[in-house]
């Protein structure tokens, strides 16, 4: 590795952690800075060494947590102090990344940096779906085209729909799911049959792969009916028939799941041997006494020598008594909000969700890292209830979670999605509070 680099530009690869590359790997061990993405595995963040600093910058289609221009301005900033950065990006950096962009300003700024290429999504989806891009009996060529169609603001970069629709190459659409109806009949008014297989490919080289075979004619539809969840890239041409035959990781997955099938609920986490099962627990109520069941629980798994975590949402204190006695204990605690949630119309509220978000990835991270027994997400209720993050994209990080692994979800007003996917959840209910005969929080009791 270069002693010059400052900043390096890292394709995280499609989700499959394995997949990013080895150089890009060594790059994380190395980083003081990462910035990384919302499609960025948080698994791989297990590899940055606790002392760098992590900064989400949750990009993803028309959500940007950071505007791009910050995004830019920060690299400069952080390789401008010395620090060795990389920026990782999910897929490859060059393909629909912006990643030309952000090195960009590195090249006016006279910084060193690097671009370490990673799997891209579409390369991905063709190999997790067995659909070959090329094949020498149906096509020589594969084009990758944005599908996010409206919104160029230079007509002369826009899609040349005849150029698609004459060939017979095949096409790989990203960012095109919102678009699919548009991008079926501009294939088809210029040229392309009706009945051209396409297959959407949602999720791809993750547990929640879904492959959908369809044509140019009713995929549309049945996207809509099947609900098939973005990020998704849409693969169009002859080489989609050989799915049937070539499908490898998706049978593995479910062997008794054919293609286009809805996803079997909790799939993943529901093998025959229910001590090798992922537990997960939940204490809600609004009643005293959840976070404290929970620290409970930690304390009796260190004693069994279990590796425990917490991570806290909501909660910014470095005055709560558990974070130095966790820290006796060698169980790590890290609080992830920003203290007290205003409501959402304050202008602060923004920064608490993305706060959230960033918890759930650090969780997420967590979950995946292989390196704990115990993982409690303190307050994570009580951040969906107040929405400042999204049930559905909570549970769907839990339902993956290794086993075998206890998971214990705290905080009020647990979701139905979350009650659902739990094994054993109780409800603190209040009989009476201190608070409410005017006795104030004390030390050691609620602190
Ligand atoms: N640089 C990235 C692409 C970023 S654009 C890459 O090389 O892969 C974001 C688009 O990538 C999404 O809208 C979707 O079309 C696609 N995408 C990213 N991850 C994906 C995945 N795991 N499965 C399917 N499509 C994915």
């Amino acid at each position: 590795m270069n002693k010059t680099t400052r900043v390096y530009l890292v394709g995280a690869g499609p989700g499959d952690s394995g997949l990013i590359t080895v150089k890009g790997k060594r790059c994380l061990q190395r980083a003081d800075v990462v910035l990384y993405d919302r499609l960025c595995n948080p698994a791989l963040l297990g590899d940055v060494s606790p002392a760098a600093e992590q900064i989400y910058v949750g990009k993803n289609m028309g959500h940007h947590a950071l505007p791009q221009e910050q995004i830019n301005a920060l690299l400069v900033e952080k390789a401008g102090e010395g620090k060795v950065v990389v920026r990782l990006k999910g897929g490859d950096p060059f393909v629909f990344g912006r990643g030309g962009e952000e090195i960009d300003t590195l090249a006016e700024a006279g910084i060193p940096f690097e671009v370490v290429p990673g799997v891209t999504a579409g390369f991905a989806a063709g190999a997790y779906a067995g659909i070959p891009l090329t094949h020498r009996d149906f096509t020589t060529s594969v084009t990758l085209v944005t599908g996010h169609v409206n919104t160029r603001k230079n007509a002369q970069r826009d899609i040349d729909w005849p150029a698609l629709g004459r060939g017979h190459g095949t096409l790989v659409f990203y960012m095109g799911l919102t678009n699919i109806a548009t991008i079926c009949d501009e294939l088809i008014r210029h040229g392309r049959a009706a009945d051209t297989p396409m297959a959407v490919v949602s999720h791809a080289s993750t547990p929640q792969q879904r492959t959908l075979i369809a044509t140019l004619a009713d995929a549309p539809q049945q996207v809509a009916q099947q609900g098939v969840t973005s990020p998704a890239v849409i693969l169009v041409g002859d080489v989609v028939t050989l799915h049937e035959r070539l499908d490898w990781f998706q049978r593995r997955l479910t062997p008794e799941a054919t293609s286009a099938q809805p996803q079997p609920k909790a799939s993943a986490t529901t093998p025959q041997d229910d001590s090798a099962r992922t537990n997960i627990l939940i204490f809600t109520g609004n009643g005293k006494g959840k976070s404290t069941a929970a620290f409970g629980m930690a304390l009796r798994a260190v004693g069994h020598g279990q590796r425990v975590r917490i991570l806290q949402f909501m909660k910014n204190d470095p005055d709560v008594g558990e974070l130095a006695a966790l820290e006796r204990l060698g169980v790590p605690l890290e609080q992830c909000g920003l203290g007290f949630v205003p409501k959402p119309e304050h202008p602060l509220y923004a920064a608490h969700r993305d706060a959230a978000e960033h918890g759930l990835a650090r969780a997420e991270a967590a979950i995946f890292s292989g390196n704990h027994d115990l993982i409690i997400l303190d307050e994570v209720c009580g951040s969906v209830a107040r929405g400042l993050l999204d049930e559905h994209k909570v549970v769907d990080v839990l339902r993956r979670a290794p086993a075998p692994l206890t998971l214990v979800l705290t905080g009020r007003h647990a979701g139905p999605a979350l009650i659902d996917l739990a094994d054993t959840v109780s409800e603190i209910q209040p009989v009476k509070h201190a608070f409410e005969q005017g006795i104030p929080a004390r030390k050691g009791v609620e602190f």
